[in-house]
């Protein structure tokens, strides 16, 4: 493809992630108009989420629209233009929810297209117009084996060409990169130290497991489990989330510190054990509450909450759900009466977005607790007195390591099961009952009416964005567009 004055290559990477179930609508359709010698076309509405090293742009599919004959001016196998009532209708709900618009078709007779001048004569039309209404655009031309793209630029009033553009599908086993299909060639071999779990699940599986940017929030008793083991397994880049100094009563349960660190913070002193353990780790340590790292937490792959309170899994439960990441949740608990134990037990609950459903539909989510841990000592202490019993008491809780490392053994391996792709059956939540002891597993239902996960719900919103509602009437005045 030809790059004219008004296409700027951008030297960033441009991907769409769609849920499984909407990607295999798409393609299915696709195939058919294939069949008939026709072009396949569809528009998605998209959250986005930004790169912040590169600016780079993913673009998170939230709903595709597909035309019927009815809303088509013209179908051929060159072209396909459909009706100005149907765009309307599909920008009007773009503008209100604040989406992208990728136009996405196909080009008959071939597997990893290029787009044709009168695709980009359009592109620049209608970047121009949706830019008038504030909505972002985008579009991709697609075929079984490769896809072009282009974004169009307000700024420069260009379209820029991207560096590499793929399209990524969210499965039941993680994130999967569906297109250009990938040729096999040559690749780096694997080192030695991962020699016995290769045997066990394969290269191909550990490298999935190295190219994932795990998220480890809280590296208390299990996030400090959970980090040492996904760093001998081979995963190399962290996010670290924990605000708190290492105390000395955290010794007995944190495998990463030794004494001399007391007073340090957790995620200091855990980010330079993983240097040791591997010393091309890549680790970004963030030492403060989980609500104010969004923006960071959004480049990993998979979000590890090993938190205490239901407060920061809402905001663990946000980001998963708006950027498409799979969380796994854990949490332990133990009951004593007297000094005898009663009961003890942990869950791991998985995430994964458009797939399952989220902690809050799952009722895994204590609102009155939540809201709890957002008050002062002396909040606290002001319900306390007044009779309030719940959450005011600050006396630590009763922990132990071996309780924590089940729970976290139980966690990584929910994510060597999503990323090899073995012998995972159909659950998304266990619970660990430590007296008696067993593993109860459940299935996490999604729920369409989930203010979270449901179809109006944050799922692949993307970042949050100021509402604008200037587009509509401008719509409605230019029928026929583009
Ligand atoms: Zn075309
Ligand atoms: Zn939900």
């Amino acid at each position: 493809m030809a790059t004219s004055k008004k296409q700027r290559k951008s030297g960033k990477s441009f991907k769409i992630i769609f849920p499984a179930s909407i990607y295999d609508q798409i393609t299915g359709q696709f195939k058919a108009m294939e069949a008939q010698k026709l072009e396949g076309y569809a528009l998605a509405m998209c959250g986005l989420k930004t790169d912040l090293s590169d600016n780079s742009h993913t673009y998170l599919v939230k709903k595709v629209f597909i035309p019927e004959k009815g809303n088509l001016i013209e179908h051929s196998s060159v072209s396909v233009t459909p009706s100005g009532e149907y765009l309307e209708k599909v920008l009007a709900e773009a503008g209100e929810s604040n989406s992208a618009i990728i136009e996405i078709h196909t080009h008959v007779d071939a597997p990893a297209p290029s787009f044709s001048s009168v695709d980009l004569e359009n592109g620049i039309d209608n970047g121009r117009f949706l830019k008038s209404c504030r909505i972002r655009f985008g579009m991709i031309v697609m075929g079984s084996e490769g896809l072009s793209a282009l974004e169009y630029d307000g700024d420069s009033d260009s379209l820029r060409v991207p560096e590499k553009a793929s399209i990524a599908v969210m499965t039941r086993h993680g994130l999967k990169t569906v297109l250009p299909v990938q040729k096999p060639g040559a690749t780096e071999p694997l080192a030695e130290v991962y020699d016995r779990q290769v045997r066990l699940w394969g290269s191909q599986s550990q490298r999935r497991i190295e190219a994932t940017t795990a998220g480890i929030v809280g590296l208390g008793g299990t996030g400090s489990v959970v980090l040492q083991i996904l760093s001998r397994i081979g995963v190399k880049k962290f996010v670290l989330v924990d605000p708190d100094d290492i105390e000395e009563s955290n010794l007995s349960r944190l495998p990463y510190a030794i004494s001399t660190d007391v007073g340090k913070k957790k995620v200091k002193v855990a980010a330079a054990h993983l240097k040791k353990v591997n010393k091309n780790a890549e680790i970004t340590s963030l030492a403060g509450p989980v609500a104010d790292f969004k923006d960071k937490l959004k480049a990993c792959t998979v979000i590890f909450g090993c938190v205490d309170n239901d407060l920061a899994r809402l905001t663990l439960n946000e980001i998963s759900l708006r950027y498409f990441i799979p969380l796994i949740d854990t949490g332990t608990e133990i009951f004593v009466t007297e000094g005898s134990l009663d009961e003890m037990g942990g869950q791991v609950r998985v995430v994964i977005p458009s797939v399952t459903g989220c902690l809050e539909c799952g009722g895994l989510i204590d609102k009155e607790q939540a809201a709890m841990s957002m008050l002062s000592q002396e909040e606290r202490n002001i319900l306390a007195a007044a009779g309030y019993v719940r959450g005011t008491d600050l006396t630590p809780a009763p922990a132990v390591m071996t309780l924590n490392a089940i729970i976290a053994s139980l966690a990584v391996q929910e994510f060597v099961d999503m990323m090899t792709e073995r012998g995972r059956p159909d659950y998304s939540y266990l619970i660990y009952s430590g007296r008696s002891p067993i593993i109860d597993r459940l299935s996490l239902e999604r729920c369409d009416t989930c203010p979270n996960c449901g179809s109006r719900g944050i799922l692949g919103a993307g970042e949050e964005k100021k509402q604008s509602r200037a587009c509509l009437k401008m719509i409605s005045e230019e029928p026929g567009t583009p």
